[in-house]
Parts: C-alpha cells; sequence; structure tokens
C-alpha cells in the first residue's frame, strides 16, 4: 500500500511488489495441480484479489492480469501448450497478459480486424491490439486474432505469443485517468509466425474460448470493487468519527450514519454476488448469468460508495493528501473492461427474455378467482369452468364464455379456459 500513490503519480507500474507478490505465491495460483499449480479456485481468486484491490485497485488489475492472460491456456484443449508454458509460469517470474480489444473495437469480440493467416502448419498473425494491460511488460500474450475478418464469430481464433517474437512491438504507455498502478499499450503484430503447437483455439473455437475466460475472470473484477469500496467506507467511517461541524461529530448526524448503512449494505451484497458466482464457476456450473450480474452490480455499488465516501471527506476527500480521489479515479474503470455495464446488462437481459424458465404460469392463465374458492371442499365439486378474458383479466365462471366480455366488450374468442386447469 504504501507504494501505490508513488507509482500512481510516476504513473508506472511497480514491478517490485509483482515480483515480490510472485515469491510470496500471490500469484498464478489458478495453474491446476497437474502442471505443478496450487489449482485454487475462483472464490480463493476472489478472496485474495479483494484484499489486494483493498490497498490499491490498479495494482490488484496488475497482479490478476496473469490469472486472465492464462485462463484461455488453462481452459484450452492445447495439452502441449499447457505442458510447455504453465510450469513455466509457476517456475519464473514471467507475465502473461490477454488482448482481445483493438483500436477500433472492444465490446464487439466478434468484430476483431487482427488477422491471422494460415501459412502451411503456421499462422502469421498481422494487426494491432489497444487497451493491453502488461501488455509493454508480459512476456506471453493470450492474443485472439481472425482467420476471416468477414466471418465475425466464426472466424474468431486464439494464439499464445511469446512478446520477444520477431515483429512483435509494445506501443507507448498509454496515460489514464487512474489505475496508472498498471500497464497499458498498444500491441502491434508485424507478419508474426505463430507455431501450430501455440494455437490455444483454431478459427471457429476462439469467441467461445475468450466468452468463457470471461465468465470465470468477471466475478474477480467484482471483487476489485467489493475491495476499493470497503476501503473508501473504512475510511469515510474513520472520518466522520473524528471531523466535527456545528457542535459535533458528522458521524453522529443521521444523514451521515445512513450513507454509512448503504455503503455498508453495498460492500456486503457486491461481495455475496461475487462468492456466488465465483462458487458457481469452482463447482463447475456455467456462471456466465451470475458472474455478468456480479461484475456491473458489484463495480457500480463500488463507484457510489466511493463516491459519497469522498463526500463524507468534504473538501478533503478531493484532495490527493487522502486517498478517496485516488480510489475514485481507480475504481471508475471497473465499468469499462472485461465488457462494460451495458454489455452486462445486454447478456442478463437476453437470459431473463429468452432462455430464463420461469415458475409461475403465463398471465393468461392465471387462475385468481376472488368470489369462489376453487378448492373449497363443500362447494370445491360443483365449481363450474373458469374463463379468462386475455385482454382486461376478467373471469367468467359458466359452461361456455360469455357472448362479449362485460368489462371490455372483446368477443367470446378472447376467452381461454383456465379452470379446471389443463392436465401438463
Ligand atoms: C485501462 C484499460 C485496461 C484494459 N485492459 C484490457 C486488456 O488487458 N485486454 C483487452 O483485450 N482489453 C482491455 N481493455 C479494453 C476494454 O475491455 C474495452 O475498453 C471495453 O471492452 C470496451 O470496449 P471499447 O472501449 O472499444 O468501447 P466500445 O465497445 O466502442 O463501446 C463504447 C460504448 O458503447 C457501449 N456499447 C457498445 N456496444 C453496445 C451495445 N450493443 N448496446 C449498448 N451499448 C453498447 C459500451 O458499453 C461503451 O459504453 C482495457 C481497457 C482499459 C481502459
Amino acid at each position: 500500500m504504501p507504494v501505490a500513490w508513488y507509482f500512481d503519480e510516476k504513473d508506472d507500474i511497480p514491478l517490485s511488489v509483482l515480483r515480490k507478490a510472485f515469491d510470496e505465491g500471490l500469484m498464478n495460483n489458478d495453474i491446476p495441480k497437474k502442471y505443478g499449480g496450487n489449482e485454487y479456485g475462483i472464490l480463493e481468486g476472489a478472496i485474495m484479489t479483494e484484499e489486494i484491490a483493498a490497498a490499491c485497485p490498479g495494482l490488484a488489475t496488475s497482479l490478476f492480469d496473469n490469472s486472465l492472460g492464462m485462463e484461455p491456456l488453462i481452459l484450452c484443449a492445447n495439452e502441449v501448450l499447457k505442458e510447455k508454458y504453465l510450469p513455466k509460469l509457476l517456475k519464473e517470474f514471467k507475465l502473461i497478459c490477454f488482448a482481445t480489444s483493438e483500436p477500433v473495437m472492444g465490446s464487439d469480440v466478434a468484430g476483431i480486424r487482427c488477422e491471422a493467416k494460415r501459412d502451411g502448419d503456421d499462422y502469421i498473425l498481422n494487426g494491432t491490439k489497444y487497451w493491453i494491460t502488461n501488455g509493454g511488460v508480459a512476456d506471453y500474450i493470450s492474443v485472439f486474432a481472425t482467420a476471416d475478418p468477414k466471418s465475425g464469430h466464426e472466424g474468431i481464433c486464439a494464439f499464445l505469443v511469446e512478446k520477444s517474437w520477431d515483429g512483435v512491438s509494445a506501443g507507448k504507455t498509454i496515460p489514464k485517468l487512474g489505475q496508472r498502478c498498471s500497464n497499458t499499450v498498444g500491441l502491434n503484430f508485424k507478419n508474426v509466425r505463430v507455431p501450430e503447437e501455440n494455437v490455444l483455439a483454431p478459427p471457429g473455437e476462439g469467441f467461445l474460448l475468450a466468452m468463457k475466460t470471461f465468465s470465470r475472470t468477471r466475478p474477480v473484477v467484482g471483487a476489485f470493487g467489493v475491495g476499493g469500496a470497503r476501503s473508501a467506507m473504512e475510511y469515510a467511517i474513520d472520518y466522520a468519527k473524528k471531523r466535527r461541524a456545528f457542535g459535533s461529530k458528522i458521524g453522529d448526524f443521521q444523514a451521515i450514519q445512513f450513507k454509512i448503512a448503504e455503503m455498508y449494505q453495498k460492500v456486503e451484497t457486491a461481495r455475496l454476488l461475487v462468492w456466488k458466482a465465483a462458487w458457481e464457476a469452482d463447482k463447475g456450473l456455467d456462471p456466465t448469468i451470475n458472474a455478468s450480474i456480479a461484475k456491473f452490480y458489484a463495480t457500480e455499488k463500488a463507484l457510489e460508495v466511493v463516491n459519497e465516501a469522498l463526500q463524507i471527506l468534504g473538501g478533503y476527500g478531493y484532495t490527493k493528501m487522502f486517498p478517496l480521489e485516488k480510489l475514485f479515479r481507480d475504481i471508475r474503470l471497473l465499468r469499462i473492461y472485461e465488457g462494460t455495464s451495458e454489455i452486462q446488462r445486454m447478456i442478463v437481459s437476453g437470459h431473463a427474455m429468452y432462455t430464463y424458465q420461469p415458475v409461475m404460469p403465463s398471465l393468461e392463465d392465471l387462475p385468481i378467482f376472488r368470489e369462489k374458492d376453487p378448492l373449497d371442499p363443500d362447494t370445491g365439486g360443483e365449481i363450474k369452468p373458469a374463463w379468462r378474458c386475455r385482454m382486461c383479466g376478467h373471469i367468467h365462471h359458466g359452461q361456455d364464455p360469455p357472448e362479449e366480455c362485460p368489462y371490455c366488450f372483446f368477443p367470446q374468442t378472447t376467452f381461454k379456459k383456465i379452470w379446471p386447469a389443463e392436465e401438463t
């Protein structure tokens, strides 16, 4: 923590801290036991990341980037590649980054333009990746490209590329609002020859590999938010207990206490969602939907918490002498990378609208009997069929539907028989 502001000011990645984290066993814990790793779950990753983000979300991004970069390798089917690189990542301090985004596309992964052309058994890569975290300092890159830019997601493929290979170059560090303790650059590929053994996903399988990766890494981005928000809340409580105004401590004002209650509530609920998605992933369930929910909920609530914490510190909150302004800048990024809040809403609404299985009957079939109890043992046997007007909801009891609805005047055909319930 003590070096965070220095590196933020310098706009530089604290590589010495990353190195120390590697030595202390805080990196690469996702590597399966089969390759010599600890095989920690996403849940353990989320718990560790929350603590690091509590000190500096930018450092958390830098550290966690190895998990993001190596997730396609862990998930891919290429055993030779795993045997070659995963043990190396355990033994030596190596950084691996993840590259889908480009100067002209980010959200629309199917719109990748970086091209991979087949040349015998090899591929030749040409194109530019942008916004690549750790790109300037990484040794390896999980690069997503396309075998045919016109074929959308069907052309997407992925490769593990070494930064030292001919034709790979990194651009200047992109100056950012926050998370300045993380390195962000563009990466250029000019006729880079990638041997077949470095294929993470052949054309047609890369898109799914990218999406599966995000499903497993998004909960942890939520954990960045939980950690940052928790610290902001703690700083605000500390300040509210000491600062005086109008003859009292500001923490004695209910307006401040309620802000703190809401901060606490947001931190706790965000963490629960993050852990739920992480648990699903660790249990081998499909975490996609809950990973998206955790990501957009936790990162948006984190920004609200940091904003209110800054408010509690008043003018001091706005200065660089207190930690809130950096947290505010750092946390702002979380709504953007690894799928913006808008993209997460698209994923969740798509599920809610089209694949979610409702428990309740459809509105047209709802048995709303206000005049009679259809299950009353004394009268139940005598209950006549019931018909529901599909327009206004009126229930008609009788052998047949009425000629027209007495409420909305729609014709007999508008009525649907809802009782006795059809056997399903
Ligand atoms: C500091 C930083 C680090 C990053 N690290 C990496 C990295 O390591 N690897 C990597 O590959 N990428 C990385 N990214 C890129 C990041 O993932 C993208 O910026 C992000 O996915 C958004 O893409 P974009 O910036 O191209 O915005 P666009 O996709 O152009 O979107 C612009 C705006 O339009 C909205 N939008 C787009 N489509 C829709 C839609 N269908 N409906 C509604 N709204 C929509 C978006 O939500 C956004 O608000 C990083 C970005 C930053 C800023």
